[in-house]
């Protein structure tokens, strides 16, 4: 199996209780079955605890009871009392996990950290994307991926990154993803060209169709006047190329080759529109974007 990292993969390190907005608050934290047994078998008064606070959501997921919005483990100095009483190696999968993500392609899986941690974003803002390749002894996994389609997404992708460094436009990004999504459709594998005059773009009234994390967020995003075109600077072109490198080769397996293009445009739009009209640092806006759009399934799937 080959094994694709980006190069500030390594560096990540959790900030723990300085973290500015940690991810064991506001979210629901879904625990694996395996997890769920072995603090339901703790005999101790913690695993009282973890009893009490184990329930099962209305999507039959077993998941933690929050209090205050806050995981019940997450303690005043903001630090995991799971962690403290049991030890790293006992998190459920969710937390021992993130921000890290990974996708399998079969015989290679592609990794990274999530721009919805604050740690995280500070790493993808801060260098430009660069991938590193990793072999290992594993098998490649088993897949029903259109090897044609996946093989012209990895030369689109390229072709994208070399265009990031060089200099682009939402619109005309927008317009070569439309042009790459009617290419496969016609089982055509050739890369089109990029032409900056593209006038499609996206509709303000997607942020009212969204789910959000918190009212606070729907309220951030739905009182902004506009989303326009924006200069892609140096930030900018980082975390568009982290969005390409997340959601792009994912596509094969839905099909859906234009949405990775637009939820990338859409994120910068918005990050922007964040930064200038509520005053946010474009870290902390993008960090925004992750956490109250990125991260619901529903949102991506109502991606045009
Ligand atoms: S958001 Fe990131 S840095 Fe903060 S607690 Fe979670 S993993 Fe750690």
């Amino acid at each position: 199996m080959i094994n694709i990292y980006p190069s500030y993969y390594k560096n990540f390190k959790c900030a723990a209780g300085d973290c500015a907005d940690t991810c064991c608050a506001k979210w629901e934290i879904v625990v694996d079955e395996d997890s769920a047994n072995f603090y339901k078998g703790i005999k101790t008064p913690f695993g009282d605890r973890l009893r009490s606070s184990l329930t099962v959501d209305t999507d039959g997921d077993t998941v933690f009871i929050n209090r205050n919005n806050r995981c019940p483990f997450l303690n005043d100095s903001n630090l995991c009392d799971i962690y403290i009483n049991l030890g790293g190696d006992k998190l459920c999968d969710t937390c021992a996990k993130f921000p890290r993500f990974s996708t399998s392609f079969g015989g290679s899986r592609e990794w990274g950290i999530s721009l919805s941690c604050p740690a995280a974003c500070e790493l993808i803002v801060g260098s430009d994307l660069e991938l590193e390749t990793v072999p290992d002894d594993d098998d490649p996994d088993l897949n029903e991926l259109d090897a044609e389609v996946f093989l012209y997404l990895k030369k689109v992708r390229e072709a994208v990154f070399s265009r990031i460094r060089d200099g682009f436009t939402l619109s005309g990004m927008l317009a070569f993803g439309k042009a790459v999504e009617e290419n496969i459709n016609n089982r055509d594998f050739s890369v089109p060209g990029f032409d900056d005059e593209g006038k499609l773009y996206f509709d303000k009234r997607i942020l009212e169709r969204f789910e959000y994390l918190t009212a606070e967020g729907r309220e951030k995003f739905l009182s902004l006047s506009s989303l326009k075109e924006i200069k892609v600077d140096t930030v900018y072109k980082r975390i568009f190329a982290y969005y390409i490198y997340r959601y792009l080769l994912a596509s094969v397996y839905d099909g859906r080759y234009y949405k990775p293009f637009y939820l990338s445009c859409l994120a910068l739009s918005a990050i922007d529109a964040l930064a200038l009209q509520k005053g946010l640092q474009v870290s902390e806006a993008a960090v925004l974007f992750a956490k109250e759009i990125e991260h619901s399934d529903k949102n991506i799937d109502i991606l045009t």
